[in-house]
Order: C-alpha cells, then structure tokens, then sequence
C-alpha cells in the first residue's frame, strides 16, 4: 500500500504573502482586509513577504530539505471564481525545498517539495447562490507534498502527528484545519481524494478508501485510476468529476516577481519535539509515550522538563498534570519550581491553590471569556458533536464534565455557556 499527502498550512505571518493587508485580524466583517493586490485586480503588483520566505526556509529545514538558493514563483492559470485574476501565484522547480523527510521511528516518509503560495478567496455556498470573501485570498500558504511512502493508517495517523508537531515548533498553528490531499493505491493504480479538512476527517478518508480498495481487489475487480472526494455526513469517498489534472494546468513564468535568495536566511535548529521526548525518557528512563502527549503540541511543558533534574523529574511530570487538571495555565516557571518542593501527591486544588498562594484569585473570577472560548475551540474542531449539539442531551452533558473536569465552574454556569457557543456555531 502506498500512501502520499499534499498538505496545505497557513503561514504565522502578521500580512498576506503579496500585499499588506493582515492575514489573519480582524477577518470577521467579509472583504474588509482587502487591497487591490489581493482582489487580483489590473495593473496591480505583487511584493513579496519576506517574512513568509523566511518561515518557509525554517520550515523546509525543520524537513530536511535542500532549499533552493534562489527560490522563484509561477503562475498556476485556472478559471474559478475564488480567483478572480485568473490564476494563482504558486512555485514548482523553484520550490523553497526539496528532497527533504521525516524521520518516523528510523523510517523516512520523503518530502518532495514545500512549496509557498497564495491561498485563493472562500467560497460560501449557499441553497441556490454563492458568496464570496477575499480576506482569505492572498494568505501564505506552505504546500508539504510527501512521496508515497507511507505504508499503512497507523504510519499515516504517526506522520500526520509528527508532522503537525514539526509544524507547531515552527510557529504553525496546527489548531487551524490542515487542508490534505490524499492519493492512496492499494494496486498499481493512483486515487487522489481531493480536499480533506482537518486531520480526523484525513483518517477517515484514508480508512474508507482503504476498505474500499481491498474489497475491490478481493472481487477480482479493477480500480479506476480517479479522483474521489470526502463526504463528511456519510464518512465515504465519492467518485468527483476533476476540473484538471496537473498537467492541464498552465504552468507560467510570473513576470511580477523575481528571483529571491535564501543565502542570508540562517534557520535555526529545528525542534523535533518526538526526538526531545525519546532523550528525556532514556536520560530520566520514563515512559516516551507519556512524554510525547506532554511534549509534541506544547513548548512550556518541553521547557520545564529539560529544566528539571533526573531526581525531580517524575515529580515534574506530575505536577504538569495537576497544573492541567486544575485548570491552571497561566503559572510562570517560578511557581512551578517552587510548587516542585512540596509533596503533591494526593493534594486536591484548594490545597493546590494554597500552596501556590493564589486561592482567593481563582475563586473570585472565573474567566468565563477563556472557558467559551475553550468550548468554542471544542466543539468547532468535533463537528459531529456540533452536529448533535442542542437536539442532544448526552453531547451537552458530555461536555458539561470536560468543562468541570479543566475549570473551577458550577454545572449550570458550565451548561448555559456551552448551549450560547454551539447557538453561535449553528448560526454561522
Ligand atoms: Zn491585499
């Protein structure tokens, strides 16, 4: 079996990749973070963001790519409406990187290009009309197109956690739904699934269409090299008519830009956070696994555990744990090192809270503001959840206990909040 991924992520830069409109504040209001540049509009002139090169060569690096010394763009012509200039500005030869992998437990999934590019504008469809809001377009995207050496689900479900991880240490927000296509062949022929958003619906694709494929090869029937796409309700791949292939593309020179050297771009090493893990587990012999869920998506904890001695170290883990099951996120290294000398074992969050000297401050304001917007995050990354949301009792008692389980909050205060979030959502 052989699996490959084009995975798209937006850059963390404070502008767009072409133009000086912010790329990701103040979105809320359609076509307000708009210039000439971004709409695509004549006459108009791209200039590239630096910052966005420079991401994209730390990326690549973290990857382990060679990366271009000279890195340029090409026009990628189609006709669709969420690119109004007619084409999209995007590289092939001159990709920042190439050649690159991840390491995989000693196993190398090979990164054949990350490539920077525009993200076009968001189509809204509606019953019988469709919107459009071009705030979205002109935001840097990274595109990471892996070889196909990605040989079963649970190598793809490791790679997409190594890779998201890479990717949060490079300033990444992976919170933000990955856009993947998929391209799986059982046999010798290639399906591509187009369009995936958001890692749980990947794997589900990839499970479905992986089903699909062997119970055809059981039948003695053969598979139609095609592009299918994802149906989130049903949770299927289906058969999609395909605008283009790649090579129908045009595929041209972009005269409005240049050539762009990375020789005075140093990146620095990157952190592979898998790596960090398996060197605190031999140095302080505990559980990688337990490490890895602490480590891969955050750097605070990393930092505390390669600040804490062998002696202390099974206490610090610990004590990142309560921290987390209290509901305490905002404490300094300070206080932690100073809560690393008492004896926490068995102590409950007022004794906690006293012991960090901070019990009238947390029962005084609950910050109800940080809490919604933890259903928010929730709840809008588990859309059958949302789906069930109000009509089903079980999803809000459900989440009831998640809230109570992280934050000092009654279950009514707790309830009322989660039913105004999920009245938000359904009303987007
Ligand atoms: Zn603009």
């Amino acid at each position: 079996m052989k699996i490959g991924l084009e995975v798209h992520v937006a850059l963390p830069t404070k502008t767009k990749l072409f133009c000086s409109d912010l790329a990701y504040e103040n979105q809320e209001e359609p076509n307000s973070n708009v210039c000439p540049v971004c709409l695509g509009l004549p006459g108009s002139k791209p200039v590239l963001n630096e910052t966005a090169l420079e991401i994209s060569t730390s990326i690549a690096n973290a990857l382990n790519c060679k990366i271009s010394e000279n890195t340029w763009f090409v026009r990628k012509v189609y006709f669709y409406p969420d690119l109004p200039k007619g084409y999209q500005i995007t590289q092939l030869d001159g990709a920042i990187g190439i050649d690159g992998y991840v390491d995989l437990n000693g196993k190398k999934i090979g990164i054949r290009r990350v490539q920077i590019e525009e993200d076009p504008a968001r189509i809204i469809r509606e019953k019988d009309y469709s919107l459009l809001d071009f705030n979205r377009s002109g935001v840097p995207l990274n595109e990471i197109v892996t070889e196909p050496d990605i040989s079963n689900l649970e190598e793809l479900k490791d790679f997409v956690e190594e890779l998201r991880s890479i990717l949060y240490y490079q300033g990444v927000n992976v919170n933000q739904e990955l856009k993947t296509d998929l391209n799986i062949s059982l046999a010798e022929t290639r399906v591509e699934i187009k369009n995936v958003t958001g890692v749980r619906n990947l794997i589900s694709a990839a499970e479905y269409e992986i089903k699909r494929q062997s119970a055809m090869i059981k039948e003695g029937k053969s598979i139609k090299a095609e592009t299918r796409s994802y149906k989130e309700d049903t949770e299927e791949t289906v058969s999609s008519r395909e605008k283009e292939t790649e090579e129908e593309y045009g595929f041209t020179f972009e005269p409005d830009l240049t050539f762009y050297s990375t020789k005075e771009i140093k990146p620095q090493n990157p952190v592979i956070a898998s790596k960090v893990a398996k060197g605190l587990a031999d140095k302080n012999q505990y559980s990688e696994k337990t490490i890895k869920e602490l480590i891969m998506f955050n750097k605070r904890n990393m930092s505390l555990l390669l600040g804490v001695n062998k002696e202390d170290f099974r206490k610090a883990v610990s004590l990142i744990e309560k921290f987390a099951a209290f509901g305490i996120e905002d404490y300094s290294s300070g206080e932690f090192n100073s809560m690393l000398k008492n004896d926490i074992t068995s102590v409950e969050r007022p004794a906690f809270m006293s012991l960090l000297g901070r019990e009238k401050a947390a029962e005084a304001n609950i910050d109800k503001g940080e809490i919604e917007k933890w259903i928010r995050y929730v709840l809008s990354s588990d859309k059958n959840l949302l789906d069930r949301g109000l009509t089903d009792p079980k999803v809000i008692g459900f989440m009831i206990g998640q809230v109570k389980e992280k934050y000092q909050i009654n279950g009514k205060d707790a309830a009322d909040l989660i039913k105004k979030v999920i009245k938000d959502l359904q009303n987007k």
